[in-house]
């Protein structure tokens, strides 16, 4: 999996749509970095913390594994996404999530280029979840995946055919773990 360097991007934007404040003595503000593997339930985020020595670092990790197979404008629009809340907190000094500050920044960058779109939420598609569990009929030996184990669960075809679709344990379905393939 290739990733892009984001840091050019990075430097790209806050010179076109934060006045270059987001720099300071050619040093970024913020930490900007690719996630691991993970990271999966949201594109981006910002985020402040303590760090070791109990000073307040603040960062923006990018989801490797929902960004690096989306187009380019799927990251500026992510990156400058988070960069208008650490704008907001590092140069408004303001608490506010997706409040009026935010509103009007990204309504203000979308009206400049017609690049990529800043949205409130990052809507890319989430991938699907690989299936955990191969169920096995013992009657007809047709196999199913599932996500989850269901206790109980019989072959619905077989209960149709042979037992006028009442669960019957001849058919009750035989789980197997599949193990990752990654
Ligand atoms: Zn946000
Ligand atoms: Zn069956």
């Amino acid at each position: 999996m290739s990733v892009i360097p984001v840091l050019p991007i990075f430097h790209r934007l806050n010179t076109e749509y934060f006045q270059g404040s987001l720099v300071k003595e050619g040093i970024p503000r913020v930490g900007i970095r690719w996630s691991d593997g993970r990271m999966k339930a949201t594109a981006g985020l910002y985020r402040r913390k303590s760090n070791f020595f109990g000073i307040q670092e603040c960062e923006i990790i990018l989801s490797k594994p929902l960004l690096s197979n989306l187009p380019a404008k799927a990251l500026e629009s992510t990156l400058c996404h988070e960069m208008i809340h650490a704008w907001i907190d590092l140069v408004l000094k303001v608490k506010e999530v997706h409040g009026p500050y935010f509103h009007q920044r990204m309504q203000e960058i979308n009206s400049l280029q017609n690049n990529f779109k800043v949205t409130v939420r990052h809507s890319f598609p989430t991938p699907k979840k690989a299936p955990r569990w191969l169920a096995t009929c013992p009657s007809c030996n047709r196999s199913f995946s599932y996500q989850r184990l269901m206790k109980g669960a019989a072959c619905r075809s077989c209960c149709n055919s042979f037992f006028k679709g009442k669960w019957n344990k001849k058919c009750l379905l035989q789980y197997e773990r599949i193990l990752d393939k990654k």
